[in-house]
């Protein structure tokens, strides 16, 4: 019968699950091709359907076999393809971040993401408007400190602000008082500025490490972000720069080499040969203290979304991912 030969042919190319069923179901339900066939046998000769029976049963047999092996097939095939799209390698480096889909902000936020969900971070979100103590007094930052100015905040009549940074939702995390703590906190803070390289509503990626003791250090700290500034740019040189922050004591702001110019200086480094990326530091302790933590060692680092999406795709005004110009969005 040429169907089968036919049908025999299309189960070997099958190359989805899905059509596997409806493949079977075109010869073995109720309208299929061989059952046809069997309610065909009572309108034959008694002599001629002893063996045409039997013939049917020998094809039968052929077509189960091979529908059996296709499926065995196919499921590995899409478990094999499952595995393969779902592993992250935190090693490679892709220069190509442009898959045709997607805000170049979500993307490098999915990418920061990515790495730190690899490396055993919970996320944690907080609310949008926050109270002056979780903004701002938790963290070190007393009324009448100058680096409240700095923050040019947005106020409402009741005394509640936006968030300028997503460091409140730390605090929260510690006043909770679970350890370990090993969490990063993404999300948009807001501040009252509007330039090239400065927006009102932005967006930063902070993370935070605490554990009982001293059990943490600036060792832990500087492992990870170096690892993580790799993944994000590439073979890149780091440095860590001393400096200052009110929530962390020591502090430091880390560098890397310029993706631009490899270091010899450009104009997007002012000829330093150095882009600044990060903020880190280790937990001051009357932050901890803020938070009801006793006894506790941790490091805490942040980073503008923003500012790295600039940096991985040579974008220099900033305003140009928030005016939904397609021309921009197209690119990615
Ligand atoms: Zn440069």
């Amino acid at each position: 019968m040429e169907w089968v030969d036919k049908i025999l042919k299309d189960i070997k190319n099958l190359e989805h699950l899905k059509d596997l069923e409806h493949l079977r179901l075109s010869i073995f339900g109720k309208k299929g091709f061989l059952t046809k066939e069997f309610s065909n046998l009572k309108n034959i000769s008694d002599e001629a359907r002893k063996k045409v029976a039997k013939d049917l049963n020998d094809i039968k047999q052929k077509l189960e076999s091979s529908l059996l092996e296709a499926r065995e097939k196919l499921e590995k095939m899409e478990l094999d393809n499952k595995i393969k799209s779902q592993k992250i390698d935190v090693s490679l480096f892709s220069p190509d971040l442009s898959p045709n889909y997607g805000h170049p902000i979500n993307i490098t936020f999915d990418r920061i993401i990515d790495y730190f969900v690899g490396m055993d971070f919970a996320i944690r979100y907080g609310p949008l408007v926050e109270d002056d103590f979780h903004n701002f007094e938790a963290l070190n930052l007393p009324k009448f400190h100058p680096a409240r100015d700095m923050q040019d905040t947005f106020y409402f009549n009741d005394g509640k602000l936006l968030r300028t940074h997503t460091s409140p939702v730390q605090i929260r995390t510690m006043e909770e008082g679970n350890l370990p703590i090993r969490i990063i906190s993404p999300g948009a803070v807001f501040r009252r500025d509007y330039d090239m390289t400065h927006s009102p509503m932005f967006h930063q990626v902070e993370g935070l490490v605490v554990d009982k003791d001293r059990d943490v250090n600036f060792a832990h700290l500087k492992f990870i972000l170096e690892d993580f500034l790799k993944y994000m740019f590439g073979d890149v040189k780091i440095r860590f720069r001393s400096s200052f922050f009110p929530f962390t004591e020591p502090s430091a702001e880390v560098d890397i080499s310029c993706i631009f110019c490899k270091g010899s200086g450009c104009r997007v480094c002012s000829n330093t040969g150095w882009l600044e990326v990060l903020g880190c530091g280790v937990v001051a302790d009357n932050v901890f203290e803020a938070s009801g933590l006793k006894n506790v060692s941790g490091y805490a680092f942040g980073m503008g979304v923003e500012r790295f999406a600039m940096l991985l795709y040579g974008v220099n005004d900033l305003r140009s991912f928030f005016e939904t110009d397609l021309r921009l969005l197209e690119q990615f």
